[in-house]
């Protein structure tokens, strides 16, 4: 049955409730944005068709997390659904089953694969259930130190210890010797317990500089699942993302096929629905590892949309209605409908310096001319002449996506964007980004996670 949506409130801010606005207002949906103080003059809350100030005491951080106060605001104002986003609320059960008593929709999974896949390890163990390979660890929450020191005699180090509630890099320490391990333990232990509220961690060998190579899939409410092939996620700094591309290049197609087969495997495994990502880390042998399933909408999405010609929010809005997959409307009546064509590459300008470590840069916008031109895409947040970038929210400030039927001019078109981008007043990674796109090894599509610690010329 479809459940058709009038209005839909975003629970987020930025570029990613840009992007949704702009897919619900190209299927005749109203939008609604909310927005902190801080974010008064932010760009996005503009391009909702109503917005409203919420956490009025709160701090910037907290008003997004407010549960209460933006459901209550989604029944008062009339909104079918929520869309959460990436970050703040996305992965939060507690609010998916909160909107659903308040008789909204959720759009992302049911509130029971989201406690399904809840947190890495319960997804680790879905994984062993269908066979799925995943890094070898101590698949349970560590009771011990001594726990920690016996893996790691057996398989040596390096070991890496991680939050089982873990995201965005929080509560992961890599451990290189035993008398490390100890103070990292806890280390780890307490910074989970603060960013999380709960101190539950586990540990995995640290894989010798893999590729993270993540697959996309789409699930509707009728039980037809398809996945949108990889992007390749590897070059990163601090095991965080900064530039993203898709298909991985230099895989071969035997890998491929086993990714994308097991990426659906773990998805029906948690009868998962809506649009979601299966992590991989692959090995120099083409060994591959589940690391974790992100169950929402990821900032790299865009790069999947432009090789498959498949708007993935808009989905997203139509799959929480009711179509099916196969429907007119989705338009993806099989596996085989869903063609690769060319290469795409995101890039993520960020007002970071990369000479001083990567420390954000706050301030007014003094200049902000944007880029255009054939084969480019800019998904952008909050940038515009004049804005102010605030230090208390995330430092993207928009993302460049490059199209190209080969990878080499998909790279030419990103790094010819990227110059004819101008930003004065903040500081931004614009150049380090250049540096990573003109570098041969990435040209050859080998790079590793560990490429950027690898590259000191990176930084020139
Ligand atoms: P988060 O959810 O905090 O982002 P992930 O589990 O997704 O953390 O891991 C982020 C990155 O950390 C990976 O892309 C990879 O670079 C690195 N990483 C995680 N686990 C391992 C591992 N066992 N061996 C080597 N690198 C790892």
């Amino acid at each position: 049955m479809i459940k058709h949506f009038n209005k839909v409130l975003v629970a987020n801010r930025g570029e990613i409730a840009i992007r949704v606005f702009r897919a619900c207002k190209e299927l005749g949906i109203q939008t609604i944005a909310i927005y902190s103080e801080e974010d008064k003059y932010a760009l996005f809350r503009l391009r909702a068709d109503e917005s409203y100030l919420i956490g009025k005491k709160k701090k910037p951080i907290e008003v997004y997390l407010g549960m209460e106060e933006i459901i209550d605001l989604a029944v008062r104002k009339g909104a079918d659904a929520i869309h959460p986003g990436y970050g703040f609320l996305s992965e939060n059960p507690e609010f998916a089953q909160k909107c659903f008593e308040a008789g909204i929709e959720f759009i992302g999974p049911s509130v029971h694969s989201m406690v399904n896949m809840g947190d890495k390890i319960k997804s680790k163990l879905l994984a062993h259930k269908v066979g799925v390979p995943t890094v070898p660890g101590i698949d349970k929450p560590m009771q011990s130190v001594r726990e920690a020191i016996l893996f790691a005699e057996d398989y040596g180090y390096p070991v890496i210890l991680k939050a089982a509630a873990g995201g965005g890099g929080r509560g992961m320490r890599v451990v290189y010797s035993q008398k490390d391990l100890e103070r990292e333990f806890y280390s780890a232990q307490n910074e989970s317990r603060k960013a999380f509220g709960i101190d539950e961690i586990f540990i995995e060998k640290y894989l010798d500089r893999p590729k993270h190579i993540e697959v996309q899939i789409l699930a509707d409410k009728h039980g037809q699942i398809v996945h949108l092939y990889e992007r390749d996620c590897s070059i990163q700094r601090r095991h965080q993302k900064i530039l993203e591309f898709a298909p991985a290049i230099a895989i071969s197609a035997a890998l491929r096929e086993r990714l994308c087969n097991d990426a659906l495997k773990i998805a029906r495994a948690a009868e998962y629905i809506n649009a979601g990502t299966i992590e991989f880390l692959v090995d120099k042998n083409e060994n591959h590892y589940f690391i974790e399933m992100n169950p929402r909408i990821q900032v790299e999405h865009t790069i999947t949309e432009m090789i498959t010609g498949i708007d993935i929010v808009q989905s997203q809005v139509l799959i929480a209605q009711g179509y099916p997959l196969d429907s007119p409307e989705i338009g993806i009546p099989s596996q085989e409908s869903v063609d690769l064509r060319g290469y795409s590459i995101q890039c993520r300008i960020t007002t970071e310096d990369p000479l001083a470590n990567f420390a954000p840069d706050t301030g007014k916008i003094e200049t902000y001319r944007t880029s255009s031109g054939f084969g480019i895409r800019l998904d952008g947040g909050n940038g515009y002449t004049g804005s102010t970038i605030s230090p208390y929210y995330d430092s993207l400030l928009v993302k460049i996506i490059s199209w190209s039927r080969t990878f080499e001019n998909a790279t030419r078109k990103a790094i010819r964007s990227i110059k004819e981008i101008n930003i004065k007043g903040v500081k931004t990674n614009e150049a380090f980004l250049i540096n990573v796109l003109n570098h041969e090894r990435f040209l050859s599509g080998e790079c590793d996670t560990h490429f950027i610690d690898d590259t000191p010329e990176l930084f020139d």
